[in-house]
């Protein structure tokens, strides 16, 4: 064999390692994913059943493989295992083999390794934003750990070169952390609540005139009308709530995103964002129910994740090459 066939075997060998090890990261996010949001230990092993409660044998909890073995289903009572798992899993691995497929070790040190961990907890938040409409505040915390711990490690200095070599500068950087956030902040804390009064308050209204008039009837048909419309004004109020702002935690991870990233990922993170969610509104708009209101209602952190995501590998030759077309 000539030694290039040896260095792409090399080179296939090495990809799928690193593969099957961002899928047994993945497989540990799904436990975060399930986990945090209700406070439960990470480190004990009692995986278990949602259906029957019996717990998963160690030879079950394969990644992806064990899904695939038992198509799907539980071993013990036979219902159905979301494919969600596998998912998370497989995503993960793809991840981190972007990951060090964009990022070589000659040019940028082990920040592909810093980029892989700040992702996987990207993955966490959003699939958590998904589940809850919330992200974890720890889960957050560790993001802008993470972005902070690349900056300091970019000071350390093994044989002349840099341990990490960032895409962006540290100025790029810390314009990138308020930059989007910041906005975002303004159309949170300004803009939602004079929306608020402008629309939303309409539905209290509404709740009480409807409230009123259930008092006063006596009719046993149009008691039951009356209940109905008011369960309705109900959960549109409920469902509204957070729909026409930014939760706290969309702008947290945009600040993290930012630190990480740049201003230039940020932004195109940012427009993917938009774009995404935008088209997503739609759908789910033409698809829902007429009845249904509650249909106005989704999590917007998945599609800035999606947005990081994307931004994180392709963002920074995106806007550049925006750019320079624009001059031109
Ligand atoms: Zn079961």
């Amino acid at each position: 064999m000539d030694p290039e066939t040896i260095i792409a075997i090399f080179n296939v060998i090495f990809y799928v390692f690193v593969f099957l090890f961002g899928v047994t990261i993945g497989s540990f996010l799904n436990v975060c994913i399930l986990r945090i949001p209700k406070g439960e230990s990470l480190i004990t092993n009692n995986s278990h059943c949602m259906s029957c409660n019996t717990e998963i044998k160690r030879y079950d909890l394969i990644p992806i493989i064990s899904w695939c073995l038992l198509r799907g289903k539980c071993r013990a009572c036979g219902a159905k295992i979301s494919p969600r798992y596998t998912i998370v899993e497989a995503l993960t691995g793809i991840m981190f083999v972007i990951c060090f497929a964009v990022f070589p070790y000659d040019t940028y040190g082990i920040y592909f390794a810093l980029l892989a961990l700040f992702m996987s907890g990207l993955i966490v938040l959003a699939f958590q934003d998904l589940d809850t409409q919330e992200m974890c505040v720890s889960v957050l915390i560790y993001t802008g750990i993470m972005a902070i711990l690349t900056h300091i490690l970019t000071l350390i200095r093994i044989d002349g070169s840099q341990l990490v070599t960032m895409p962006a500068t540290l100025k790029e950087c810390l314009i990138g952390m308020v930059s989007v956030s910041g906005v975002m902040l303004i159309i949170g804390f300004v803009i939602t609540p004079v929306f608020y009064i402008l629309f939303i308050s309409q539905d209290h209204k509404d709740l009480r005139r409807l409230s009123r008039a259930l008092k006063n009837e006596k009719d046993a048909k149009e008691t039951k009308k009356l209940t109905k419309k008011i369960e309705k004004v109900k959960t549109k109020i409920k469902n509204n709530g957070p729909v026409f702002g930014f939760g706290m935690g969309d702008i947290v991870v945009m600040a993290a995103g930012g630190l990480m990233l740049g201003i230039k990922a940020t932004v195109f993170a940012a427009v993917i964002a938009v774009m995404t969610g935008a088209v997503y509104a739609v759908i789910r708009k033409a698809t829902a129910d007429e009845e249904d209101d509650s249909s106005n209602a989704f999590a917007f952190g998945p599609f800035l994740i999606i947005g990081l995501a994307i931004a994180a590998y392709v963002g920074n030759a995106a806007v550049d090459g925006y750019i320079n077309t624009m001059i031109k």
